[in-house]
C-alpha cells in the first residue's frame, strides 16, 4: 500500500482502496479538507466543532477485547460532516450537517449557499438536514434537492400526526425544488443514488465518479471497518444496515473507489502526504 492508504484508514476505506493512488494534494486548514479526484475537487467540511467521541456503549457486539484492543475505550473518533463536490463549474452538495459551521466553513472556501447547485440529501436525520433551514428560510436558494422516495414516504408521507415537524417544515419549505428519486436512479451530473437502506428506510448512498459518499453507513469506522456486523444503536433496521454495509464496502473494493462518510473521523492533510 501507498501513503494514501493513511487516508483511506483514518477516514474512508481500509479495506476498499488500497489500489487508489490517485488522491493527492490535499490541502486543509484544519477544518475544511479538498482533495482531487480524477478531475473532481472533493472537498470534507465538518460541521461540528473539534473532536467528536462516539460512546462505545452505542455499538452493539463491540466486545470488551475488541475495544481494549482497537484503543477506543474512551470512544470512537468520528464527526458531523458535509462533502462539497466542484465538477464542470457545479457546486454539489452533500448532506448539510445540523446547521453547525458548515456555512461559515463553506464561506472560507469562496463558496456562499446561493452558489449551491445541487444538493443531495442521504436521510432526514437532524444532523444532515438540520443546515438546510435557518428559522423557516431556505438555506440553498437555488440548490436543486434530491431525496430518496422511501425516506420522504417515512417521515413525511407517512408521518403519525404530530410527529417529523422538522423533515416535513424541511421538504415543504424547499417542494418547489424538491426531487425524489428511486435506488439505481442516474440523477444530475451523473450522481447515482445507491440503496444504503438500514439506517433509515431510504438511506442513500451517492457515487460520483469513483466517490462514493455513504452517508451514516458507519458511525465508528475503528469499530465497523473490523467487524461490518456491528451496529450502532442508531441503525433502524440492524439486517438491512447490515448488509448495506457489507455490499457497499465489497462494491467500493471491487470498483477501487474512495468513500468519504459523514460520521467518519476527520480528515488530516498529512494523510495524503
Ligand atoms: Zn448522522
Amino acid at each position: 500500500m501507498k501513503k494514501i492508504s493513511v487516508f483511506m484508514i483514518a477516514a474512508t476505506c481500509l479495506m476498499a482502496c488500497s489500489q487508489a493512488t490517485q488522491v493527492k494534494q490535499a490541502a486543509t486548514n484544519g477544518e475544511v479538507l479538498s482533495f482531487n479526484l480524477d478531475g473532481q475537487k472533493v472537498t470534507w467540511i465538518q460541521d461540528n466543532t473539534g473532536l467528536r467521541l462516539m460512546p462505545v456503549q452505542l455499538f452493539v457486539g463491540a466486545d470488551s477485547a475488541m475495544i481494549d484492543s482497537l484503543g477506543v475505550r474512551d470512544g470512537v473518533s468520528a464527526s458531523m460532516s458535509a462533502f462539497l463536490v466542484q465538477v464542470n463549474g457545479k457546486n454539489l452538495l452533500f448532506d448539510t450537517g445540523m446547521g453547525g459551521n458548515l456555512l461559515r466553513r463553506l464561506d472560507s472556501l469562496g463558496v456562499p449557499p446561493s452558489a449551491i447547485d445541487y444538493l443531495f440529501i442521504t436521510h432526514f436525520h437532524g444532523d444532515h438536514i438540520g443546515g438546510m433551514l435557518k428559522g423557516d428560510t431556505v438555506v440553498f436558494p437555488n440548490a436543486q434537492v434530491y431525496a430518496a422516495q422511501l425516506e420522504y414516504d417515512a417521515w413525511v408521507t407517512n408521518a403519525e400526526p404530530g410527529q417529523n415537524a422538522q423533515q416535513i417544515n424541511t421538504m415543504k419549505a424547499y417542494e418547489a425544488n424538491l426531487h425524489l428519486f428511486n435506488f439505481g436512479d442516474t440523477l444530475p451530473m451523473g450522481v447515482v443514488a445507491i440503496d444504503a437502506k438500514g439506517h433509515t428506510p431510504g438511506h442513500t448512498a451517492f457515487q460520483s465518479g469513483r466517490l462514493l459518499v455513504i452517508g451514516d453507513l458507519m458511525h465508528g469506522a475503528a469499530l465497523q471497518l473490523v467487524n461490518p456486523d456491528i451496529c450502532a444503536s442508531f441503525d433502524a433496521d440492524k439486517a438491512n444496515s447490515i448488509e448495506s454495509r457489507r455490499r457497499l464496502l465489497k462494491y467500493a473494493a471491487d470498483n477501487n473507489l474512495v468513500y468519504v462518510g459523514m460520521h467518519l473521523p476527520p480528515l488530516k492533510a498529512e494523510d495524503f502526504k
